[in-house]
C-alpha cells in the first residue's frame, strides 16, 4: 500500500502535474467589469452628442447672426444713400439762398434755381425754407405758399442754439397728414449768422417699402433709431413704440448691444427673447435687427430631440442589455464556482478530495518556501477498516468515516488548514505553519477524538503519520507526504491507534 502510494506520487511530481494545476482561476469577465465599461460607453457617447449638438446650435446661432449682420448693413446703407442724396438738395438751397444776386432775380427764378428736381422724388416731401423767426419764404410745392411758422419746432430751435449741427433729423411726426422724419439744415450768412432753416421730409411711406421688400419671417424685427435711440421706425409697424426713446425705458441697457455688436436676450421694446444685431454706426442713426431665438434654434431643437430621443432608446438598450449579461454573468459564476466546489469536495464526508489536497499543498509548500516557514501534513488511516465493513457492512462503515471525517475537521479550524479524504479510508491533513511538535498534538487530538467518539473504543481508531519541514528550492511537496505515509506505515507496524512522527529531512522515524 505504502509504496503504490509513493509511486503514484513520484509519478505525478515527475511530470510537473501538480505545478501546473495550481489553483489559479482561468480570466472571468466579472459583472462589475462589464457594468462600468457600459457606463464609460454611455457617457462617453452622451458628452459626444452634446459636444456635436452644442457645436450645431453655435452654428445655428452664427449663421443667424451673419445674416441678421447683412440685413442690418443692408438697410442701413438703403437710408444712407437716399437721406445722402435728399441732403444735396437740402445743401444746395442753403448755399444758394445766401448769394447775393439771388434777391435780384423773380421769384419764379428763385425757385428754379433753389430746387432741383431730385428732392420730389417719391417719399420726400417738400422743401420748405424758414426765416430766422421761423416763418416760411419758400416752398418746393408752391410760389405762393400759405404763411406757416415753425419757430416753436425742436429743429428750428436746436439750430438757431448751435450753429453746427449740420443735418438734423427730427423724431418721426405728423406732417402733412403723413407720418415723417424731418431733415433739416441751418442757413447761415457769410459770418455764419443764423438766417433760418432749409427743412424737408422722408415719409415712413419710404420705410414700409422698403421693409416690404424684405422677407421677414413672424417674430423678426427691423428697428431704426436715431443716434439718442429714438426709435424712428419699426416693423412690425406699432406706433406705441414710434417716436420712443429706449433709454428712457426700464429694461435698457446700452452695454447690451454696441456699435456693430450682437446681443441675444430679451430686448426693450417686448418681451420675445431674440437675436439682436446693431448696423455699424453712421452719423445720423443705426438700425437694429431681430429675430426670436425660438426660430433660430427651431431647427436646432428639433435635431435635439430626434438625436435624443435616438440616444435614450440606443441608451435603453445598452443598459438593458448590459444588466442582462451582468445578470447571466453573475449566474454563470455561481454556477461555476458550485462546480468547483463539487469537484473539490468529498460526496460522502464532505471534506476537500484529493485533487483539492494536492492543489492546497502545492501553494501553500510555495508560500511556506517564500516566508521559510513549516508546512506539515498528517496521513490518517482508519486501523482494520476491512474487518470493520466485513462485519458491520458497507454502509455502517460509511457512517464510521463520516464520523472520522467530523472529528478531523472539529481539530483543524485554523485558516489554510486542509482536511481532505484521501482515499477509500485514508484522511490527509495540511497544517501550514506548525512544526512537528505542533503537528504531533493535532494528530493526537484527532486520534483521541475518534477514541472517544466511537461506540467500541477497541474497534474504530485511527493511525497517524506526522511530517513537518520547512521547504527548499530542491525538494518538491511530495517528499513531504511521503515522510508522512512512511510515518504511517510505522503506526501501523507499532501496533496501531497511535501518532508517529517522521524525523525529516533523514526520515528517521521517530515514535
Ligand atoms: P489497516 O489497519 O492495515 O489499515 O487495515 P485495513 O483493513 O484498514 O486496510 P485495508 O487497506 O486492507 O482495507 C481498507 C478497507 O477499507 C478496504 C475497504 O473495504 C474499506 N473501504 C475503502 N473505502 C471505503 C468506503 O468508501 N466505504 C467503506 N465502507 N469502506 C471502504
Ligand atoms: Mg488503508
Ligand atoms: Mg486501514
Amino acid at each position: 500500500m505504502l509504496f503504490g502510494r509513493q509511486s503514484d506520487r513520484r509519478d505525478l511530481a515527475g511530470k510537473g502535474w501538480f505545478r501546473k494545476d495550481s489553483g489559479h482561476r482561468p480570466w472571468r469577465l466579472s459583472a462589475k467589469l462589464l457594468i462600468a465599461s457600459s457606463i464609460a460607453t454611455v457617457i462617453g457617447f452622451s458628452a459626444i452628442c452634446t459636444s456635436v449638438m452644442l457645436d450645431m446650435r453655435r452654428g445655428e446661432e452664427e449663421l443667424a447672426r451673419q445674416t441678421l449682420e447683412n440685413l442690418a448693413a443692408g438697410i442701413d446703407a438703403d437710408i444712407a444713400r437716399n437721406i445722402e442724396l435728399y441732403d444735396l438738395s437740402l445743401r444746395a438751397v442753403a448755399s444758394n439762398l445766401v448769394m447775393p444776386e439771388i434777391k435780384d432775380v423773380s421769384k419764379e427764378i428763385q425757385h428754379l434755381i433753389l430746387f432741383d428736381h431730385a428732392a420730389t422724388a417719391r417719399h420726400f416731401g417738400v422743401i420748405q425754407v424758414f426765416d430766422a423767426d421761423g416763418k416760411l419764404t419758400h416752398d418746393a410745392a408752391s410760389l405762393d405758399p400759405a404763411p406757416e411758422d415753425r419757430s416753436d419746432e425742436e429743429y428750428f430751435q436746436v439750430h438757431r442754439a448751435n450753429p453746427n449741427v449740420g443735418l438734423y433729423m427730427s423724431r418721426p411726426m405728423l406732417r402733412r397728414s403723413a407720418y415723417s422724419v424731418v431733415l433739416s439744415r441751418r442757413i447761415n450768412d457769410s459770418d455764419g449768422g443764423f438766417l433760418g432753416v432749409v427743412v424737408g421730409s422722408i415719409r415712413f411711406s419710404y420705410f414700409h417699402e422698403l421693409f416690404g421688400r424684405l422677407t421677414l419671417n413672424p417674430g423678426d424685427t427691423i428697428t431704426v433709431l436715431r443716434r439718442d435711440r429714438t426709435i424712428i421706425m419699426r416693423t412690425p409697424f406699432d406706433l406705441d413704440v414710434i417716436g420712443r426713446n429706449l433709454a428712457e425705458r426700464k429694461n435698457w441697457n446700452p452695454t447690451n448691444l454696441k456699435e456693430g455688436g450682437a446681443y441675444a436676450g430679451v430686448g426693450p421694446v417686448d418681451p420675445t427673447p431674440r437675436l439682436y444685431v446693431r448696423s455699424a454706426q453712421t452719423s445720423l442713426f443705426f438700425v437694429v435687427v431681430g429675430k426670436p431665438l425660438a426660430s433660430i434654434l427651431s431647427l436646432w431643437h428639433r435635431e435635439v430631440i430626434r438625436i435624443g430621443a435616438i440616444m435614450l432608446v440606443l441608451i435603453i438598450v445598452v443598459v438593458g442589455t448590459t444588466l442582462f449579461l451582468a445578470r447571466e454573468i453573475g449566474r454563470r459564476a455561481e454556477a461555476e464556482d458550485r462546480l468547483e466546489e463539487l469537484a473539490t469536495t468529498d460526496a460522502l464526508t464532505g471534506l476537500k478530495n484529493r485533487r483539492k489536497f494536492d492543489i492546497e499543498i502545492d501553494a501553500e509548500w510555495r508560500r511556506a518556501a517564500r516566508n521559510q516557514t513549516p508546512v506539515a501534513v498528517l496521513m490518517i488511516d482508519a486501523d482494520y477498516f476491512k474487518a470493520y465493513n466485513d462485519t458491520y457492512g458497507h454502509q455502517a462503515g460509511d457512517q464510521v468515516l463520516v464520523g472520522i471525517a467530523i472529528c478531523i475537521s472539529d481539530s483543524v479550524r485554523r485558516a489554510g488548514d486542509c482536511p481532505a479524504r484521501y482515499g477509500g479510508e485514508e484522511f490527509a491533513v495540511l497544517l501550514p505553519g506548525l512544526s512537528a511538535v505542533e503537528a504531533f498534538a493535532v494528530a493526537e487530538t484527532i486520534r483521541l477524538k475518534v477514541e472517544q467518539w466511537s461506540e467500541d473504543p477497541n474497534v474504530t481508531t485511527v493511525s497517524v503519520g506526522v511530517a513537518s519541514m520547512t521547504p527548499t528550492a530542491a525538494i518538491d511537496w511530495a517528499y513531504l507526504v511521503e515522510a508522512a505515509d512512511r510515518a504511517l506505515y510505522a503506526a501501523k507496524a507499532n501496533g496501531r491507534n497511535q501518532s508517529v512522527v517522521a524525523a525529516v529531512p533523514q526520515l528517521a522515524l521517530v515514535a
